[in-house]
């Protein structure tokens, strides 16, 4: 019984391992787990779906693949929020940009947040099975498409520094699709990686099933209460059962909501939560830019990653497809129109703020609503909002340097400037919570890791300080945000973390 749902599993009494969330933590930890010979049970609360059913319609995988059906947002909806929900969790609907941890981030964990033994010696070996196993290689420059040549053109004419990005990805054929789910199987996606290799080694990955909370005694999780969900939610069919340890690894939001809701809540728990705030622009272009086409993510500008005192921001590029420019681009009627039709002149060019490294940047906090569900409570510090406004200003001048008829901000009404000399006008247009549209694909925080009395989860081996068989695996441990994309990140620290359970675990 490999791949199962819920309505057809009846639940053992007791599992040695039960690893909740089946993303790019939960994914590598069980495979590892299981390939050491534990008895793993995943349990994931979205469906599984296969390259059959990635049929490149954003109609159709938005509610399949998403959480909220891509409508999560932070509690005021001043921040849209994407995050996936399936087998494979996000990493079956990302963008395949890789990157290591950055030395001064781990650094930094280090030394203000007293995270040890996740060093950057530590991590390399890590990084490098991780490398070997998804085949993250650079993509060629000559592979990119025009939406991310025309950023990687702006930033060369400016003189910004701009590099070229690894991907997961094996026999791509560059369709673009790779926020639908990747059709051909050619995104080295968890779906078709480490989650087969464990049920290979005999763990059972349980689908559509929703862990609702940790029953605890002590300091021990003794139970695991599920509830059985159909396409449509709930069934009303309840699952519980016990097991020896517990993986939490259900992505930032939800796994410390699954704390919350299991009465494990503190004054750490939720907190520090972090996004990576982006603002993007859309530039038309005389010559069509299909910014749908080829692979979504190839080049990346770190120039502005560290700013001295002030909050940095990097540069990437975004695809965009008709439901999602409809869903960012702002204005109602004949304003929303006017930008829908110029859709294949168009750019997608975001500038990303790392949030995180300084004290005025707490993050948001996760609560739960009446109903159990999570929402992120972010209200931007003002040095986000500066780093959002100068990246803004940044992406504007690439854009423009790059050839740019006008380019068009996420300002509600949307500004369109054409000029160096018109850059100006958007000091009359400060930005601020509701006046401009801000995302994040990015969600980091929440359960971190670091000393007794400051953090959640402990170092070393992510145990929860309070409950001695519960780890957290997942994006929710990160002190901070990253500065680069964090699905490696993610895949090195679970790859560390359950060879030291092995480790301690075995004996
Ligand atoms: C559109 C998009 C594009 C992105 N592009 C990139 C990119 O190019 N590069 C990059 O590095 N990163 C990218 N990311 C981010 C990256 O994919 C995530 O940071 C990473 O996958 C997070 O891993 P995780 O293990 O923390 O959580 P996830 O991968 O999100 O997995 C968590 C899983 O747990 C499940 N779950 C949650 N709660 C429960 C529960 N109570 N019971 C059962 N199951 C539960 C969820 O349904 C989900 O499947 C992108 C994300 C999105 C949404
Ligand atoms: S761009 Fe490549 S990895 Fe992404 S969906 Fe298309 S074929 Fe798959």
């Amino acid at each position: 019984m490999p791949f199962v749902s819920a309505a057809e599993w009846t639940p053992p009494k007791s599992v040695q391992v039960v690893v909740i969330g089946s993303g790019a933590g939960g994914a590598v930890a069980a495979a590892r787990l299981a390939a050491a010979g534990f008895e793993v049970v995943v349990l994931e609360e979205g469906g599984h779906y296969q390259k059959r059913n990635f049929r490149m319609r954003e109609d159709e995988a938005f509610p399949q693949l998403y959480q909220e059906s891509g409508t999560r947002a932070t509690k005021d909806l001043g921040i849209a929020i994407l995050q996936g929900r399936a087998v494979g969790g996000s990493t079956v609907i990302n963008w395949t940009t890789s990157f290591r941890t950055p030395d001064l981030v781990l650094d930094h964990w280090q030394k203000v947040h007293g995270v040890q033994e996740f060093g950057a010696a530590e991590l390399r070996p890590h990084f490098e099975a991780v490398e070997a196993r998804l085949n993250i290689q650079p993509i060629p420059l000559e592979e990119s498409n025009r939406n991310n040549r025309l950023l990687w053109d702006g930033c060369e004419k400016l003189g910004y520094s701009i590099e070229v990005t690894k991907r997961n990805v094996k026999n791509c054929f560059r369709s673009g699709y790779c926020g639908m789910g990747c059709p051909v199987d050619a995104k080295q996606s968890m779906l078709v990686t480490y989650l087969p290799e464990a049920v290979e080694h005999g763990a059972t990955v349980v689908y559509r099933c929703r862990v609702d909370r940790l029953r605890t005694d002590g300091d021990r999780v003794v139970a695991i209460e599920c509830s059985e969900l159909s396409e449509a939610g709930p069934t009303g069919r309840q699952l519980s059962f016990a097991a020896e340890r517990v993986v939490l690894a259900g992505g930032a939001i939800n796994t410390p909501a699954v704390l919350l809701r299991s009465g494990l809540g503190d004054a750490f728990t939720g907190r520090r939560t972090f996004l990576h705030p982006v603002i993007a622009t859309s530039a038309r272009f005389r010559e069509p830019v299909q910014a749908f086409y080829g692979a979504p993510q190839s080049v990346a500008s770190h120039h502005f990653a560290h700013r001295g005192e002030r909050a940095g921001f990097f540069l990437e590029a975004a695809p965009a497809h008709p439901m999602m420019l409809a869903l960012a681009a702002t204005g109602f009627g004949e304003a929303h129109r006017s930008t829908m039709v110029e859709l294949p002149q168009l750019t997608a060019h975001l500038a990303i703020a790392i949030d995180g490294f300084s004290p005025e940047e707490t993050g948001g906090t996760v609560e739960l609503r009446p109903s159990g569900a999570p929402v992120l409570d972010y209200v931007l510090p003002p040095r986000i909002w500066e780093a959002l406004q100068e990246g803004l200003r940044t992406l504007v001048r690439v854009d423009l340097a790059a050839g740019a008829e006008w380019v068009q901000t996420g300002h509600d009404p949307a500004l369109r400037i054409s000029s160096e000399g018109a850059l100006a006008s958007l000091e009359d247009h400060p930005l601020g919570p509701g006046k401009v549209a801000v995302f994040s694909a990015h969600v980091m925080g929440g359960a971190m890791v670091g000393e007794v009395g400051r953090s959640v989860v402990r170092s070393g081996d992510l145990r929860h300080h309070r409950i001695s068989n519960l780890h957290v695996c997942d994006g929710s441990i990160f002190p901070t945000s990253l500065g680069v994309n964090p699905q490696e990140t993610i895949y090195g620290i679970a790859h560390l973390v359950s060879e030291r359970w092995t480790q301690h675990w075995k004996s």
